[in-house]
């Protein structure tokens, strides 16, 4: 067996290089590869650009017969037939738009077991015509892109994704993968309860943009935020960047009020007529309008990798829209900034909002819970970047990133921890014993007991060390005769 699980990895990495031309697999990519072809059913969350489809295409390689690709745009389905086609694979697409000929040359091709890769729009599969095709082809694989379109919980619903779920019904014996790059843990449930996935290996990864640097700022005065703005933008010259408002009134006042300083802004919204907007886009994208002010209508499809830097005038909805508005920054992986507004007010205003557009009580419900996620994250004192990981899932996050506001302030707490803590234990350990104690790493019970005892259980032993050293040279802590460190006095205060 040993043998045949070598030569099944060497395989994959063949296909890999002949058929797909990339000489590595990228995280999680080949676990996924042998799950499916072992028959498991799998659910990859993976960010966006980290290489989804290859965890689908591959094994339709790899098993022969025909695997079925469910995706919600046909332009995106188009443009990926054609990458397919271009790398040898027999890819076929099959839209309500095909003329009746056309459709039936590819059903043709099917039955012939001849298309590998087939990609279909959700609605197909409730269609029984197509249901009775799929039986005489007997699918090896189904994989559904855009999962999380199958959730209400998700920012995206659509009605006519469950639809899918009828995919176990009628295949109960084929392997379905379905991958998606935003899913919260109650999004990951429901896309595995819609679809019937059986005991799936889920894979969560990549969310992390290292480059990307967070700083959420608490304003409620909108001229404030103005000046500051202004600011920051003055800071980053010849940079582009994109400012997202709540309205299309605030993109057209904001865009106004920077070019009154000097500032190339322009505004982008879906109040501006098409010609305009894509003129608008068309100038940024060439670096002719450095800033725009826009609501979310801007961004979709917009691959602009130089993106320095994203505002958020006033905050998102929820995370997962934050995180994908503030993404658009650093594409290319140089360092890019994120820089966030709020007050109590906003959120306020935000919930209004929503009870206006939502009616049922459910939708209502999942969407003040999003709200509250949103505030809680700008309210938050723990490191941004761990949170928006926790929120995604992903595992193994460090507890300071050291690239967002509160990591930046991090190095103050932790000498105020250290201090306070020491004034409990003044005098009676060394630094390295000090050091155990505050971040909860010694082993002794008497230390267990202790007040001081994993004060900064957030920091290493080493970090806490050298933050006693420096501590020590600035005089706030001493030490004493016999090695032990000591609680500074108290600077007496006069009057
Ligand atoms: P996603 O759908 O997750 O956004 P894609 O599947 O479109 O991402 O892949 C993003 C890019 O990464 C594509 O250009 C693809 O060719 C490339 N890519 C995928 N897998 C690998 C790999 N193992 N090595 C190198 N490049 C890869
Ligand atoms: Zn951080």
């Amino acid at each position: 067996p040993l043998g045949d699980a070598m030569k099944a990895d060497a395989t994959c990495q063949k296909t890999l290089e002949a058929f797909f031309g990339h000489t590595s697999f990228r995280p999680n990519q080949e676990a996924i590869v042998k799950d499916l072809l072992e028959g498991r059913d799998v659910l990859a969350v993976m960010a966006t650009g980290g290489g989804k489809s290859l965890c689908y295409q591959l094994p339709a390689v790899l098993l022969g017969g025909t695997t079925i690709v469910i995706s919600p745009l046909i332009a995106l389905m188009k443009d990926q037939v054609d990458d397919l086609q271009a790398q040898g694979i027999a890819a076929a697409l099959l839209t309500s738009n095909q003329t009746y000929d056309a459709r039936k040359a590819i059903e043709a091709e099917l039955q012939k077991q001849s298309i590998t890769i087939l990609y279909v729009s959700p609605e197909r599969l409730g269609l029984p015509a197509f249901q009775g095709l799929l039986r005489t082809i007997n699918p090896k694989l189904f994989a559904i892109d855009e999962a999380h379109c199958i959730s209400q919980w998700g920012h995206q619903f659509r009605k006519d994704y469950r639809t899918l779920s009828i995919i176990r019904d009628l295949f109960p014996e084929t392997p379905i993968i379905a991958l998606t790059a935003t899913a919260t843990k109650e999004v990951r449930e429901d896309i595995i309860g819609q679809l019937q996935l059986r005991k799936p290996n889920q894979y969560v990864g990549g969310f992390d943009r290292e480059n990307i640097r967070y700083t959420v700022i608490m304003e409620k005065s909108e001229d404030e935020r103005f000046r500051r703005l202004a600011l920051f933008i003055a800071n980053h010259p010849r940079q582009s960047g994109i400012i997202y408002c709540r309205s299309r009134k605030a993109a057209d006042d904001i865009a106004a009020k920077l070019r009154k300083r000097h500032i190339l802004a322009q505004p982008y919204h879906a109040g501006l007529p098409g010609n305009e907007r894509s003129r608008v886009q068309d100038a940024f994208l060439k670096n002719q309008v450095p800033v725009i002010a826009a609501t979310i209508a801007f961004g979709m499809g917009i691959d602009k990798p130089d993106v320095r830097f994203v505002v958020h005038f006033h905050p998102p909805k929820d995370i997962e829209s934050f995180y994908q508005e503030s993404g658009r920054a650093g594409r290319d992986g140089k360092p890019a900034e994120s820089l966030l507004f709020y007050s109590s007010q906003d959120f306020a205003i935000s919930k209004k909002l929503i009870e206006k557009e939502y009616q049922s009580q459910i939708d209502l419900s999942i969407r003040i819970n999003k709200l509250n996620t949103m505030q809680s994250w700008c309210e938050s004192t723990t490191c941004r970047r761990q949170k928006i990981l926790k929120v995604f899932g992903e595992k193994n996050a460090e507890s300071f990133c050291g690239n967002c506001d509160i990591c930046a302030s991090a190095p103050k707490l932790l000498h105020d921890r250290i201090i306070s803590g020491i004034a409990s234990i003044s005098g009676r350990f060394g630094i390295d014993t000090a050091a155990a104690i505050l971040t909860g790493s010694s082993q002794p019970d008497a230390h267990t007991l202790l007040p001081a005892y994993g004060l900064a259980s957030q920091w290493s032993e080493d970090e806490v060390k050298q933050s006693i050293h420096a501590l020590i040279r600035d005089k706030k802590l001493l030490l004493s005769g016999n090695m032990r460190v000591k609680a500074a006095p108290k600077t007496k205060r006069r009057g």
